[in-house]
């Protein structure tokens, strides 16, 4: 971090904000030094433009952190099912910190994942389903989308919805989900929504690759053919042909061969890996948007670190794509050093509500604290 130069302007209405590769922020003078324990001398900067005064710890991933942790020893730990009270006490910090960790990797996953989905030309078909988990407590079930790449296993998209607590109750359960919903109730039709959501980054992921037609393969499900059949665009690319629809009973064989394998391997991975996803866990997610964090960290780890067949080379899934040359793979070596900005990240609707904790917890009572940083 000695050879450090600032590579934009930090206020965000700046005309130097923006980085240029082919000419490089120039518009600065060195603005003094300030000291901190953890960073030791840190060199200020003043733009010429605007008059904004920034430092190194500006652009840093732990900007106003006091304590330095290892962000990829974090994730592995985290993707290997390791609760955040066990990391916390391997890294002897307390599971606040962990969070804080956590979540400052979910922003630069989402946009490591931005950068990856303009620059990589997928030639392979989708295959959609929800996972299903549950946040706060049993009587609040959620229903995560992912849409995965047919043979990379690559996660192009996740969407979260809370649903109603259905199935088979006790009266006592009963009356105690009536009491519940008196006070926050799930939106009808939220898989239908979401899973809207999801065939419009299905319709992205077109735009940016080979294939055409591109099938996009689901379970029977009825919501999902009413989320394509409501939906004028969906319905228009299905009609001319470029979009195809393809279901599989949920009840069919769960091998290789299925078309739905990719979700199905997914699903049972998230729920060995994750620790709150596992079946009758006490470590479960307690906040909807802590746990879309911890998911997205973990769908980096999927999609860039962990490799794509264990005993089949050291490619990754987001390698098998389709297209290797063009994904830059030198972006991973910076990710865990420098932050990512959210002015200079564009972002799904999905993952802008996970970066800007913008979901809704059954029964909080105020909205997710965001640093102001986080927004910049
Ligand atoms: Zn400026």
């Amino acid at each position: 971090m000695t050879a450090f130069t600032p590579p934009f302007c930090a206020r965000v209405s700046c005309i130097h904000h923006e980085p240029k590769n082919h000419s490089p922020y120039q518009a600065y003078r060195p603005w003094g030094f300030y000291h901190t324990k953890t960073f030791g001398k840190v060199p200020r900067y003043r733009c010429n433009s605007c008059g904004k005064t920034f430092s190194r710890q500006t652009f840093s991933l732990d900007y106003y952190a006091k304590r330095i942790l290892s962000y990829q020893d974090i994730v592995q730990r985290l993707s290997s099912c390791e609760s955040l009270s066990a990391i916390g006490r391997a890294l002897v910090s307390s599971t606040d910190t962990i969070s804080n960790r956590i979540s400052r990797a979910a922003r630069q996953a989402l946009a490591l994942s931005s950068t990856f989905s303009s620059s990589i030309h997928p030639d392979e078909d989708l295959a959609a389903d929800g996972f299903e988990s549950f946040c706060h407590s049993q009587y609040f079930p959620n229903n995560i989308t992912l849409l995965v790449g047919a043979s990379s296993q690559y996660v192009y998209a996740a969407d979260h919805v809370t649903l109603r607590r259905k199935g088979r109750m006790t009266k006592v359960q009963k009356k105690k989900r009536a009491e519940l919903e008196t006070r926050w109730k799930a939106r009808p039709g939220g898989i239908e929504h979401s899973f809207r959501r999801i065939a419009d980054e299905a319709i992205r992921v077109y735009a940016q690759g080979r294939r055409s037609p591109l099938t996009l393969w689901t379970d029977e499900h009825q919501s999902y053919a009413m989320a394509l059949t409501h939906s004028p665009h969906h319905a228009l690319l299905i009609e001319s042909g470029f979009l195809r629809h393809q279901v599989v009973s949920s009840r069919a064989a769960r091998t290789t061969s299925n078309p739905l394998f990719p979700v199905n391997y997914l699903d049972r991975e998230l729920r060995k890996d994750l620790h709150e996803h596992v079946r009758e866990t006490v470590c479960f997610g307690r906040n909807v948007n802590r746990q879309m964090e911890r998911l997205s960290v973990y769908l980096l780890w999927h999609n860039t670190i962990k490799r794509h067949r264990a005993r089949e080379g050291p490619r990754k899934n987001v390698e098998m794509t389709g297209c290797t040359t063009e994904v830059d793979m030198e972006e991973l070596k910076h990710i865990w050093v420098w932050r990512a900005w959210r002015s200079l990240t564009e972002l799904s609707d999905a993952m802008r509500e996970t970066w800007e904790r913008l979901r809704d917890t059954p029964l909080s009572r105020k909205p997710d604290y965001l640093p102001r940083y986080a927004l910049m």
